[in-house]
């Protein structure tokens, strides 16, 4: 018997019509080059493997590897674990084909956030991504404009992505129970994206700044950067709250702080 462990945020899923409907979301099929974060003890695994019939799991917890492994036997070398962090993993290397990855998993909350953060820099090898995240986070990710919960987490994961928050799934459905809900969220990373920052390091900047105090106006939170002269000269206003500004101005004012360097 395993014992969930903290420290690796082990939540184990075990409400089989949840497992169904998180299964269903993802809709699977036989050429996907299927990915599973942290496959735990195989709750969403043995689904997957049963639908696609192929799959790279990464998990950090040595002693579940073992029991994994045991379980789907007879999917032989089309079910491979790879015994590592999944924050450090570089996920380029699973792309055998031109085929994108899906990466699918019910992610440690811990790290979830650094862990998105992290995929986001892979986005161009990804189709999709299906999570399990705190309710929490999920919101914040889907936040637009003029909510009090958009952000830099919303912010980056829409520049590069479609977001849509799915359903959500009660602590019951879990074993140990969360003290939250959590939801399912999916990402599909853009072909094309609907604005391009000229440097993507600036515009990480550039949001960063813009919430240093996220209620304070932009011309007190944008001062290291630019002027008010500057922000109007852009046709954005600087009395302005960062939380009001749409991508495309954060874009905008991180291509103007990249041609002026230039
Ligand atoms: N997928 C299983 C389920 O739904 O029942 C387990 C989910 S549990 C919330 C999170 C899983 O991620 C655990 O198996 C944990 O050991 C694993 N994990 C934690 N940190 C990790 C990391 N940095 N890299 C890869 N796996 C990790």
């Amino acid at each position: 018997m395993h014992k969930a462990r903290k420290r690796f945020g082990q939540n184990f899923l075990h409400d089989h019509g949840i497992i169904r409907r998180i299964i269903r979301a993802i809709s699977p099929h036989e050429s996907d080059q299927l990915v599973e974060i942290g496959p735990g003890l195989g709750a969403l695994t043995e689904e997957l493997l049963a639908e696609a019939g192929a799959l790279d799991a990464i998990e950090l917890d040595r002693d579940l590897p073992p029991i994994l492994r045991t379980k789907f036997f007879n999917y032989g070398d089309k079910f491979r674990i790879h015994e590592t962090d999944a924050m450090k993993f570089d996920y380029a290397q699973l792309r055998t084909s031109d085929k994108r990855l899906r990466i699918v998993g019910n992610l440690p909350y811990n790290i979830s956030t650094q862990l998105i953060f992290h995929l986001l820099s892979h986005a161009e090898h990804v189709e999709d991504m299906h999570f399990m995240l705190q309710k929490e986070v999920v919101d914040r990710m889907a936040a637009g404009p003029g909510e009090n919960n958009y952000g830099r987490l919303g912010i980056m994961a829409q520049y590069y992505c479609k977001v849509e928050s799915l359903f959500v799934v009660p602590p019951g459905a879990f074993n140990p129970a969360p003290k939250v809900d959590s939801a399912i969220i999916r990402l599909t990373p853009y072909r094309e994206l609907p604005y391009v920052a000229k440097e993507v390091s600036q515009f990480e900047t550039v949001v960063r700044t813009a919430f240093t105090m996220r209620r304070k106006t932009l011309r007190n939170n944008m001062k290291p950067l630019l002027s008010t002269d500057e922000l109007e000269g852009l046709g954005i206003d600087p009395s302005l709250r960062p939380e009001k500004l749409a991508i495309s101005d954060f874009v905008t004012i991180s291509n103007y702080l990249t041609d002026k360097k230039a």
